[in-house]
């Protein structure tokens, strides 16, 4: 019995999703699955989540009036990026439920509120300042120590908006990020054995699943493969997975919470980055869990009951990227599905350009070496073909 006050969202309604990226695609296919109507709010008439919803309000994800648009047509309104304007989902909240909530969102949105949170709650993160002026980063980064990263506070992500400083030569390249968008944010650079990730699940009563630790890969920023489950110390992943489960709980947060960590030689673990919805190290979930993390979400913010989170098969992930600009196509597809174990995942996006996330392909394994050779395979024959040349040939 769900206890009174607490209003579920059945299949046969309608979940409003702020933004019509990959995540969005991935969490309106699932929601379809369900029985659900999906109608999403992307300024882009080719959103990848567009093409798989019922309905598209094509405007700005900041719009006021599309926020109103998409309280209008849906039951509850949830998130597959957290840059949003706080103040049109805070109206919006007055007229449909909002998960996770905008006091989620301001948490997440901003990197100083965000390490303001984590610092003022007791979690481990990396030494840090915030700077307003070219003076003030000087000294912030003679404050943390070299080397470190200045990181613009909004809208930074995939490695945008990000300048290393090694030296104090490295000063004005970080200066060049500007302080329009309000203070940086200066980090030291952590010299971390391996990134983790984990996905932890939060209901409308509090209650929680979590997801196995994964390991992540970076390249300049930018997610590029994961491994399911990290090969760690089992102290290790349960102390992972007890900060991303004590953080879902201090955040009050709805729906799936993904917790990005830098693990330190010595088994220390920071916290880096926190995402209040589905994430690029979660979508080896489709394939390899019992509930995928969009599943998860779709149950979490409907107040139906949280899915087993087990992992069925060792499984590894590899991000797809565009290499240059303009309309392509994959090719090596038959070559890639030979290899066992593999599934491929494309977002039907149009344009490709240098490294923007045109799809993923999965694989398990019987280990996870396994499964990461095999996804890497995949991977590798799967290459993107400029469509204009392709018409001529
Ligand atoms: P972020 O957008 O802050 O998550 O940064 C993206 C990636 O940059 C991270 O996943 C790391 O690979 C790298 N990175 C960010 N901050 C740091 C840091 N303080 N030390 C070392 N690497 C970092």
């Amino acid at each position: 019995m769900t206890p009174p006050g607490l209003p579920v969202v059945l299949p046969g309604a309608t979940i409003g999703i702020v933004g019509g990226g990959q995540l969005g695609r991935m969490l309106a296919l699932d929601a379809r699955r369900l029985g659900y109507g999906v109608v999403v709010l992307d300024p882009s008439s080719q959103a990848p989540a567009a093409q798989v919803a019922d309905e598209h309000i094509t405007a700005p994800l900041e719009s006021a009036e599309g926020l109103a648009a998409l309280a209008a047509r849906a039951d509850v309104i949830t998130f597959e990026v957290e840059h949003t304007s706080l103040e049109g989902a805070r109206a919006v909240e007055a007229l449909r439920p909002v998960r996770p909530s905008p006091a989620v969102l301001a948490a997440c949105q901003h990197r100083l509120r965000e390490k303001t949170f984590l610092r003022d709650h007791g979690f481990p993160v990396a030494p840090w300042r915030e700077a307003a002026s070219p003076a003030a980063l000087e000294a912030a980064a003679r404050e943390t120590g070299l080397p470190c990263l200045a990181k613009i506070p909004f809208t930074g992500y995939d490695g945008r908006g990000q300048a290393r400083i090694s030296t104090l030569d490295d000063l004005p390249a970080a200066v060049a990020l500007g302080f329009d968008r309000g203070p940086l944010v200066i980090e030291r650079y952590i010299p971390f054995a391996a990134e983790l990730a984990v996905i932890v699940a939060r209901g409308l009563r509090g209650e929680r699943r979590t997801y196995p630790v994964v390991r992540t890969v970076h390249d300049e920023g930018i997610l590029v493969e994961v491994s399911a489950p990290a090969q760690i110390a089992p102290a290790v992943a349960e102390r992972a997975r007890g900060l991303a489960e004590s953080i879902a709980t201090a955040l009050d947060v709805i729906g799936v919470l993904a917790v990005e960590m830098f693990l330190l030689e010595r088994g220390e673990i920071l916290i880096n980055e926190l995402a209040p919805r589905p994430h690029n190290s979660g979508h080896y979930t489709i394939n390899a869990c019992r509930t995928s993390q969009f599943e998860q979400h779709l149950r979490a913010i409907c107040g139906l009951p949280l899915g087993a989170t087990d992992l069925l098969q060792p499984a590894a992930m590899v991000n797809l990227l565009g290499d240059r600009r303009g309309p392509a196509r994959l090719v090596g597809v038959e070559e890639a599905l030979r290899e066992p174990g593999v599934s491929l995942h494309l977002y039907g996006k149009v344009e490709s350009w240098p490294r923007r996330k045109l799809g993923h392909v999965t694989a398990l394994g019987d280990e996870p070496e396994q499964a990461l050779a095999r996804a890497r395979r995949a991977a590798a024959a799967l290459r993107w073909e400029p469509v204009a040349s392709s018409v001529r040939s």
